[in-house]
């Protein structure tokens, strides 16, 4: 029988395999048809924790048969202002920047990104309303970003063939070159002159650019980008959708660089990957932008389910995790196996350019036609679902983003499938 489903990222008459899972603990996925993989990918960066986590699932359970969803606007729950004050808690701070003050829920990064990008309008809009600023609308975006798939988080997102059809749709940005190593000063220069001409905002992913190649820049040059926009009073936005929740050694990336962002998105692990929720925190400069009896300064954003209890739930007991818990710890474990097997892996000729940011690895395969239009991403899809491993690499950057509970056997499994792509494919 043919499915009805339309699955995002895959293509459709090219790809075939469409496994069927019917459960997953830890970083195993079990199949239907009794056949195990292991998630080298965490389900898309957010099962951080692993899958099914018993203090989550037992969280989202105990909240649905209390109160599971309710209208946010002007409305309030316990768990969602649990989560607000853990965000604020445990997001950047630093003496000399005005801290993170304010969270505002959504469901995905992409729409975190979306009301970054509104906050950030929004903010230069009322601050014109009042006489105190000429308006701003230009957002500076890091070359080969990507910040997610809809429009607004399209529009400061790399362009190219993944989004050619919706080009009308996509407002213009300044693109700041990315500062690939030995290059930071062209990317300091380029951002210097574009924040002199009176930009809103610059969005940047922290440290490490994921879905445009796993591409690694310095904590020095986040720190540089942030002080250049912060002497052109340029709102600094972080996207830590990708970078937050310890994937890169941390809690999240900007600590790594002592930066406070004014605006900071975050998703995917905030539940641990269990339900969707997401979160963008602001400053109380943007928040009072906003705060007035004027009705045209309301910031005009929701949708259905903003901070829906049951995923708060969940998120509640994430940060009770992460308090509780050696996650960090866990973190460091894995990185620390990670680095050595990659570096083993960086000997082989097939492969190249090996490198890694806590607990993300990528390494690119040497291989003629590797194009993000190649058809060699899909094989090798489904090459590591043959050998039970589940891996999405991008183009010819394989990369990995396991859960922080995989265990050394299931790691030596996923290199020892490294390995055997090479010989197959480099
Ligand atoms: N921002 C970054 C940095 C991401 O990596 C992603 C997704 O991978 C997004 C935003 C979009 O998040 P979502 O897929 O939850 O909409």
């Amino acid at each position: 029988m043919t499915s009805p489903v339309w699955h995002p990222f895959f293509q459709h008459g090219l790809e075939e395999a469409i496994p069927l899972v019917s459960r997953a603990e830890g970083a195993l996925l079990h199949l239907a048809d009794g056949g195990t993989l292991i998630d080298g990918i965490s389900s898309w960066w957010v099962t951080t924790h692993g899958h099914c986590h018993p203090r989550i699932a037992a969280a989202i359970a105990a909240q649905a048969g209390q109160l599971d969803q309710l209208v946010f606007a002007g409305y309030t729950h316990e768990p969602a202002e649990q989560v607000a004050r853990g965000l604020i808690d445990l997001a950047p701070h630093s003496t000399d920047c005005d801290p993170l003050a304010h969270v505002f829920f959504s469901d995905s990064g992409s729409t975190a990104v979306e009301v970054a990008l509104k906050m950030a309008l929004g903010y230069w809009h009322n601050r014109a309303l009042d006489g105190l600023a000429d308006p701003r609308h230009r957002i500076l975006v890091l070359q080969h970003s990507y910040h997610g798939d809809t429009i607004g988080a399209m529009s400061v997102g790399e362009r190219g063939v993944y989004n050619a059809a919706w080009t009308p749709l996509l407002f213009d940005v300044g693109t700041i070159p990315f500062p690939y190593h030995g290059q930071e000063k062209e990317t300091l220069d380029a951002l210097e002159t574009a924040c002199a001409q009176n930009p809103a905002a610059f969005i940047v992913e922290p440290l490490i650019l994921g879905a445009g190649g796993m591409l690694i820049y310095s904590p020095a040059v986040l720190q540089e980008m942030a002080a250049i926009c912060a002497r052109h009073d340029v709102l600094f936005i972080v996207d830590e959708v990708m970078t937050g929740w310890g994937r890169t050694g941390t809690l999240f990336s900007c600590e790594q660089a002592g930066v406070v962002p004014d605006i900071m998105a975050v998703a995917k692990g905030i539940t641990g990957g269990a339900i969707p929720l997401a979160a963008t925190l602001a400053t109380s400069r943007i928040f009072d932008a906003h705060r007035s009896t004027d009705r045209s300064r309301l910031f005009y954003h929701s949708s259905s389910y903003t901070a829906n209890a049951i995923a708060c739930a969940a998120a509640v007991a994430n940060l009770a995790i992460w308090r509780e818990e050696d996650v960090l710890g866990r973190i460091a474990t894995l990185s620390k196996g990670m680095a050595e097997r990659l570096a083993q892996l960086g000997e082989d000729p097939a492969f190249t350019n090996p490198r890694q940011l806590g607990v993300i690895a990528a390494i690119d395969l040497i291989a003629a036609d590797a194009g993000y239009l190649s058809d060699l991403g899909p094989r090798l899809r489904a090459f590591f679902l043959e050998q039970g491993i589940l891996l999405r690499p991008l183009g010819n950057t394989i990369y990995l983003m396991p859960p922080y509970c995989l265990d050394v056997d299931q790691l030596d499994r996923i290199f020892a499938a490294l390995s055997k792509a090479g010989d197959i494919f480099g």
